[in-house]
């Protein structure tokens, strides 16, 4: 990270008090989470990642996470590195997955989808709960895939387009994640 990044970073945010959320301004992608390019290369970071990258501290390998449950905060102050599973148990407390005020949506045991249909899991994802690789979910999400028909993308993915709706929801409320496109090692070399 040089200064002419850090300096159109937080071009990009409104900069409040210590204890407020700094809203980034710039562009969110599909889940809310401000977006930066980190120059030259022309690859895109997640502002919030970056946020904690210009802090000083190190996020590779980890979720950077919102005390403060705002998707495009980039208060320092409100992000702290986490594990993946920390996020979700995060997430699950704040009752983002609905869990808390709708526990009858915690599938548990032999009544999940995936114990009833254990042939659909396809093993070596990164995720447990469905057939799309990070690879996959990343061109759907961040790549070529973006804004092409359901039918089409379905059919490029070879999954149907209920699984496909049904991915795109899970995407949206928390359930799968797609890591950003950036891989840590180059995030750290900007
Ligand atoms: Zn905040």
């Amino acid at each position: 990270m040089n200064e002419t990044f850090e300096l159109r970073f937080w071009e990009k945010v409104d900069k409040r008090g210590p204890d407020d959320c700094w809203q980034w301004i710039g562009a969110v992608d599909w889940a809310g989470y401000g977006l930066i390019n980190s120059g030259g290369r022309g690859k895109i970071l997640r502002a919030h990642r970056a946020s904690v990258i210009l802090d000083g501290r190190d996020p590779s390998g980890k979720s950077v996470c919102h005390s403060c449950d705002n998707r495009s905060c980039v208060n320092p102050r409100h992000l702290f590195v986490g594990s993946h599973k920390d996020n979700m148990a995060d997430m699950a407390i704040k009752g983002r997955h609905g869990t808390k005020t709708k526990p009858e949506r915690i599938v548990r045991g032999e009544s999940h989808y995936w114990h009833r249909h254990p042939d659909r899991i396809k093993r070596g994802t990164d995720s447990p709960y469905f057939k799309l690789s990070q690879h996959d979910l990343q061109r759907l999400f961040f790549g070529d895939l973006v804004g092409v028909p359901v039918k089409d993308a379905a059919k490029e993915l070879n999954i149907s387009r209920a699984t496909l709706s049904g991915i795109r929801t899970k995407v949206k409320n928390g359930t799968i994640k797609v890591d950003p496109v950036v891989s840590d090692q180059r995030s750290e070399d900007v």
